[in-house]
Order: structure tokens, then sequence, then C-alpha cells
């Protein structure tokens, strides 16, 4: 007989304990809504939709353990508990691996020793990790808690780009990524600095989806060889940093394997050039490395992403993606090549808390309620539980084989977050070109007729009209299904499968979409008015 874990579904990991009600909208209803929010899936009122597939980005369901993690907040301006605790939650993640200390159990529980409390939590000096804690945070500060991702994103890149440019006016500057992420890209363009997707070559090839369950080709991956070749074409000392995303959300939420990881850590050592992540989803991402590659079906969660985090210099990174409504960070290595090859004549960490103090607030809260921190530390914790990665993941997966099934050209084998589908495959046969945004027209009508938001990640967010026929090669024609955790249940999925299929066999009638206010605007897919081009 198959064991529990052998039966090739998931595990059930929780059950709702609150329930929350749909409202009963009409199509009419919301063609009067999407008119008078010009088109645009993010200005549309989320109280008014059946299913959000648009992010999973703070959108998940806390835990009961996150809802009581609450009450243990501490709003105090300097130096809140949360903060020690999270601190200590980030260390125990992604440096102990299997022995986590877990002093966020002191705070729980109501330690009342005080030389305890002093020696495991509050006054504690670390350095030579991710975390510098006592002294050696305020003399070489490496962690810093901000509100999301991009917050840490602008705080590096906006804080690099002048020393780069005291180095060298003339040069130009490129990061690298396997595929960065919208707001990373924009926030590296903001800053001056040349930003370059290194796909998987794989990304597009056929995948069967009964296969799903057996193997995975990590499409994620970096194209290592382009990699190299970039750096000699360049130089050295264009490249301030090397970013790996995992998961790969631009490439259709595809992981990435450790041996990638590896192999990039290589190259970045052999160039002495400062390796990042961007670790939104880290335990996704472990999870299939655990599933998938060889050497690692016997590790636990929390020893593979203590291996991942080894082989890079720093990270980035949004909690909000599954693990809590609101925060990011910032985190690079004590006395690593990031902070030997930026800390020019101030320490790099001293001007980053600078313009963390400037933009975010204090260090101990950066930008975060009290409560907030408390509950981001608490998922930290349980974002790693096995059944519980396992079950979105599985989720997922199911969303895409039923589309599969359904002759949808999904991504496949699907990611960790999200489900895909291919645009560009999906139109054809009909008169809807690249620059028509046909992914923006299959979003509008699915809002319209069946109440479903879905998100555009093609021509229309990645800016086709404005860019280069060469920068044009690197744009994916997606649109993306992001599943928030612990949210939505079967019912949901499948009557997402059945719209999306009627919407695939009526695919001539979806309008082509023209920008009608913003065209120009940064980010635009955030903030532009849309019109689509109804033939009647
Ligand atoms: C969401 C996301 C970000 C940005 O994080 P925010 O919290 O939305 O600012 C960066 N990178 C990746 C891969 C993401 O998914």
């Amino acid at each position: 007989m198959k064991s529990q874990n052998e039966l090739g579904v998931a595990i059930p990991a929780n059950k709702p304990l609150v329930v929350r009600t749909i409202k009963e909208v009409t199509k009419e209803q919301r063609e009067y809504a999407l008119k008078k929010t010009e088109y645009n899936m993010f200005s549309f009122p989320a109280d008014l939709i059946f299913v959000d597939f648009l992010s999973d980005s703070g959108s998940g369901t806390m835990t009961d353990l996150q809802w009581s993690a609450l009450f243990h907040g501490d709003e105090s301006y300097a130096r809140n508990k949360g903060y020690y605790v999270l601190l200590e939650a980030i260390r125990d993640t992604f440096e102990r691996g299997d022995k986590p200390k877990h002093s966020i159990d002191l705070v729980l529980s109501g330690e009342t020793n005080i030389k305890k409390l002093m020696d495991e939590l509050y006054i504690t000096d670390y350095q030579g990790g991710f975390v510098n804690g006592g002294v050696s945070q305020l003399s070489r500060p490496n962690a810093f808690i901000v509100p999301q991702g991009r917050c840490a994103e602008h705080l590096l890149f906006s804080t690099i780009a002048p020393i780069l440019k005291e180095r060298n006016r003339e040069e130009e500057y490129f990061i690298p990524n396997n595929g960065h992420f919208d707001t990373t890209e924009a926030n590296i363009n903001a800053n001056g600095i040349i930003p370059i997707n290194f796909f998987s070559a794989n990304l597009l090839d056929d995948f069967p989806y009964d296969e799903m369950n057996i193997r995975n080709p990590f499409k994620g991956n970096m194209d290592v060889k382009a990699l190299e070749t970039l750096i000699q074409e360049k130089s050295v000392e264009s490249i301030p940093l090397i970013y790996i995303t995992i998961t790969n959300n631009t490439a259709a939420g595809q992981p990435v394997s450790m041996s990638n990881i590896k192999e990039v850590n290589k190259i970045a050592k052999k160039y002495n050039i400062p390796l990042f992540f961007d670790a939104c989803r880290f335990a996704e991402n472990a999870n299939f490395i655990k599933e998938f590659e060889n050497g690692y079906k016997n590790k636990t969660i929390p020893s593979i992403v203590r291996e991942m985090f080894s082989y890079v210099d720093g990270f980035t990174i949004s909690f909000k993606k599954g693990m809590a409504n609101i925060g990011g960070g910032l985190f690079f290595k004590d006395r690593g090549m990031f902070h030997q090859k930026f800390s020019v004549e101030d320490d790099i960490g001293i001007k980053l808390k600078e313009k963390q103090i400037l933009t975010f607030g204090n260090d101990s809260y950066g930008g975060l309620s009290g409560r907030d921190i408390m509950a981001l530390a608490t998922s930290l914790y349980e974002t790693i539980h096995q059944n519980s990665l396992r079950k979105r993941i599985m989720q997922v997966r199911n969303f895409a084989q039923k589309l599969a099934i359904n002759g949808l050209p999904v991504i496949l084998p699907a990611g960790g977050h999200a489900v895909y589908l291919n645009m560009d495959k999906f139109f054809e046969g009909t008169n809807i070109k690249t620059g028509d945004f046909g992914g923006v027209g299959f979003t509008i009508e699915l809002l319209r007729h069946y109440g479903i938001r879905a998100c555009e990640l093609g021509p229309f967010a990645f800016e086709w009209d404005k860019k280069t026929p060469e920068q044009r090669e690197g744009i994916l024609n997606l649109v993306r299904f992001a599943i928030p955790r612990n949210l939505y249940g079967n019912e949901h999925i499948d009557y997402a499968v059945a719209a999306i299929t009627e919407l695939y066999y009526n695919r001539d009638k979806i309008p082509k979409v023209k920008i009608s206010r913003g065209a120009k605007l940064r980010l635009r897919h955030f903030q532009t008015g849309l019109q689509p081009i109804y033939i009647k």
C-alpha cells in the first residue's frame, strides 16, 4: 500500500475557521465599474470580484498563530520587542537550517526571567551572517526592514548608483538576472543602471501535464553561458551585482535548481561580483529542490533553505508573498563581498541605514507596525512547513493541469505560486498581434463576463512599445493567475477553469486594447487608462 506521501496529492495542511461572503455582482454592474475605472485591473474595486488572481502579494490568509501574534505586537518607537524576534526569525530561517533557536517563544510565552530575555533576545551580539546583532548591527548595519520588496530594491539601487557614478562617470552598468521582476527592473532603470534578463532557454518548451508530479526541468534557471558572455564582453567593473530570483516570477514562476545557484555562485566568485537573491518565494523554491533535484529528497526544507542562502552575498525580499500582509527587507553578509566592494569611504550599511531612516523610519520598525512585525516573524516559521508548502504547490499544479486538459496554452510545469498562459499561443490564428495588447483584452473580458481578475505580464506591463527590437526579444507574452496562500479552494479554481476555457473558445471576440492615458508612465500597468476596442 502507498504511504501518505506517495498518493500523489497534497496532505490537507489546514482548514478555514473564518469565511467571507462574496458579493453577488452582475455582469452589467461590472461593465459599469470597468468603464468608470478606465478598464485598468489595478483600479477595479476588489469587493466586486468573485475570484481575485491579480496577485498573491499580501493577499493571503493569516493563520491563527499569526492572528494571535498580533496581540504581542509592541508599538514602541525604538527597539520594539518584535524587532528582536524578527531578526532572530531571519537568522533561524536563512542561516540556521535544522537548528533554529526559536527565540520568538520567549515573547509568546511571556517569559519573565530578565537575564534569559537579555541573554537570548535583547542584548546579544552576532556577526558574520546576514543579520548582525547588538553593537555590531549599530556599527555595521546589514539588516534593513522595510514595508515591502520594492522599498528594499529602492534602498539598495538608489544607494549604490551614486557610488558607481563616482567610480566612473562614463561607464554603463548592468545588473543581470534570471528574470527581473517588474519593480526590480523599474528600480534599477530609475537609477540609471541597465537590467538584463537571462531566461533559461527551455522556458517555453512543451511539457506533458501528467508528468508534473514526477519531474521538473527547473525552467527558472539562469542562462549561465549568457551571463559569462556578458561579463567578458562588457567588463567586471560594469556589473555591480548579479541577481537570481527564486522562484522566477517573471519567467512563469519557475523554480531555480540548487545546481544552477551553485554555477552562478561560481561565476560570481570567479569575477568577484556580489551575488544576490530576489528571495520572495524561497520556501516554494526549496520545496521544488526537495521534490525534484537529485540528492535532496531526504533533506529538510530548512536545511535546503540554509544551503541556498549559503551561496549568496545578500538578498532583497518581499515578505508579502504568502508570508504576511506586509513587509520586506534587505540583508547582506557581514563583511562579505558586497560590503567590501561598496564600503568605499563610509560603511555601505551606514549609508543604507541613513536612507532607511530618511524614507521608512527608524531601523527597528522600517515602516511597519509592531503588530505586523510579530505576524511576519511568526509566519517565517510556518511558511517552511512541508505539508502547507505542498498544499500550495499542488493547488497551483491542479489549476494548471485542468487548464491544460481543456487545451489551454498554459506554461508547464506549473511554478510555485501562479499559473501562466502563453498569450502568443492563445491568440495564434486570430488577428491579435503583439502590439494589440491582447493579453490585456483577455483580462478585461475575464473580469467583465465572469468576475475573475488576472494580470497581464507581457507587452503591456513590460512596455513593448517603448523598447528597441533587441529589447523586445526579452519580453514574454503572459497572463498570470496568482494564487494567494490559503485563500481559495477547489470551487474557486473550478469556476476559473470553466470561465477561462469558455473565453478561449471565444478568443476571436477578445478586443484589442489601446492605452488611453499615461502610456509613458513608469510601471504603467498600475496606473494607465485603457480602452478596449469592441467591434460591433
Ligand atoms: C512581489 C515581488 C517583488 C516586489 O515586492 P513588493 O512587496 O510587491 O514590493 C520583487 N520581486 C519579486 C520576484 C516579487 O514577486
